[in-house]
């Protein structure tokens, strides 16, 4: 990593001597300290009050054994996780994320990054992140409501309207959510809508929240190519991922007049120059649960399947990297750049390498972090806590057009800031130093605590 400055460096050397060995979470802190310089320049009282060194340090972190019984009668046992980062503003608020390649590292790379995307959403939500290294990819319903059952058993005691209200990530989504409020209401006995977000439509959720993450990039992209007097008409995108964020974000980028050429999963890649047929890829990933080969057999000579190589060297003007951490290195920066893509905004959370994001700003092409253009989810989630703390419930329409107003308003903010600490243009500066001091001005009134 290049060196920050003093100040910035010294906390940064506590944080890998603090957390050896969480790669993940290094990144994500030195992404963040990098930014900071002309803040702290500017306000001497957030040294003082050290709040950078406890921003590092998350409030608490919870560790749990998940044992549970397979279909064959076996007994499994996965590792929960919570790290409950920051509550400045507000509950914890976060997802969980299944997947083989969770570790403590992960979580709080995505519990830190948590804090200030949503600081810059506006609403009171604190930070948080959890989940576990259980797969639930090849597991039946009932492995899938067991394992559920037993992670919530440990999690219950820890959660709450006020104390910390987890979602979904990563292999973690409408079934799983369900499963996981049954067994809270069912240790509890108690109907609490407000524990969790991203719930089913009968059960307290919210119109649009399934939507949010991948319709919000393309409001924040949308807004993008306005600021330049542009917008998504004939546009050609590419998409990673094909899991929820990706889905939707296809959605919302064919509405809005461009054509999604591409996407991938983690067996491959599909090219489908007539634009991905959503309601196929729907039901391939959403009923089926199968893999993009399936989807490119079911659509026949349109769609064109790739396992070598990756979705990156499609040619597009718009790219989405929507799956997973660090999927898109320096040399599929320099691949895009050259093929012409002129934006790439992130709908997964720090999918893009730092080398990479250098790369792609010196090529000009403009760069959105995750924590401003994949916003909207949390967003959505706050709209929900809303709706469900007055017992109310609103249209897909009124829901939609909140999730426009904020994410214009997460746009502007990244420009305004960026422009006032001379970084003009620079959406990453720009929403590192706004959710920062935001952040950083709550922890400042609260005391050290
Ligand atoms: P899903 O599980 O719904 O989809 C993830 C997709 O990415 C799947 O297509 C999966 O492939 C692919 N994928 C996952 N891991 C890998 C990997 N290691 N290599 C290649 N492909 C991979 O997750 P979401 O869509 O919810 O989340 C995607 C990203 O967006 C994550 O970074 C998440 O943190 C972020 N995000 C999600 C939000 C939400 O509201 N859901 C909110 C904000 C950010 P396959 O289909 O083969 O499993």
């Amino acid at each position: 990593m290049p060196s920050l400055g003093e100040k910035m460096q010294d906390i940064y050397d506590e944080v890998l001597w603090r957390n050896p060995g969480e790669q993940e979470f290094h990144q994500a802190v030195h992404e963040v300290l990098d930014s900071l310089g002309p803040v702290m320049a500017k306000h001497p009282s957030y040294t003082d009050a050290a709040v950078v060194t406890r921003l590092c340090e998350p409030e608490r972190q919870i560790i749990f054994r998940v044992p549970w019984v397979d279909d064959a009668g076996t007994v499994r046992i996965n590792r929960g996780f919570r790290v409950e980062f920051n509550s400045a503003l507000g509950p914890y608020k976060g997802g969980l994320r299944f997947h083989p390649s969770v570790y403590l590292g992960v979580v709080k790379f995505l519990g830190f990054e948590q804090i200030f995307k949503n600081a810059l959403t506006g609403m009171p939500i604190g930070g948080g992140k959890g989940g576990s290294d259980f797969d639930p990819k090849g597991r039946s319903d009932a492995e899938v409501m067991r394992f559920c059952q037993s992670f919530m058993t440990e999690l219950y005691r820890h959660i709450g309207e006020y104390t910390d209200v987890p979602a979904g990530d990563i292999g973690v989504g409408g079934r799983e959510i369900g499963y996981l409020f049954g067994q809270y209401k069912r240790i509890t006995n108690r109907y609490e809508s407000g524990i969790l977000t991203g719930k089913g439509h009968s059960f307290g959720g919210s119109q649009v929240r399934t939507e949010a993450t991948g319709y919000g990039v393309v409001f924040f992209v949308d807004e993008m190519l306005h600021a330049n007097g542009d917008s998504f008409d004939g546009k050609r995108v590419v998409v990673s991922g094909s899991g929820n964020v990706a889905r939707y974000a296809i959605e919302k980028v064919h509405a809005l007049g461009g054509t999604v050429v591409a996407c991938s999963d983690s067996t491959g890649y599909v090219v489908d120059e007539k634009g991905i047929d959503l309601a196929l890829l729907n039901e391939v990933k959403e009923v089926r649960r199968g893999t993009l080969a399936e989807y490119a057999g079911l659509r026949g000579a349109d769609a064109r399947l790739a396992t070598s190589g990756n979705v990156w060297q499609v040619p597009c003007d718009i790219a989405l990297p929507s799956a997973t951490q660090n999927e898109l290195d320096a040399e599929d920066a320099t691949v895009l750049a050259r093929n012409g893509c002129r934006i790439l905004a992130e709908g997964a959370n720090m999918p893009v390498t730092p080398d990479a994001v250098k790369l792609l700003t010196t090529a000009g092409v403009a760069f959105a972090p995750g924590k401003a253009a994949n916003a909207g989810g949390v967003a959505t989630s706050a709209l929900e806590m809303q709706q469900n703390a007055s017992r109310d419930s609103w249209s897909f329409e009124h829901t939609e057009r909140r999730l426009g107003e904020i994410m214009r308003g997460i746009h502007d903010r990244c420009l305004e800031t960026a422009e006032e600490y001379g970084v003009p243009g620079n959406y990453s500066a720009g929403a590192n130093i706004a959710g920062f001091i935001q952040v950083a001005d709550a922890m400042l009134a609260l005391g050290v605590i």
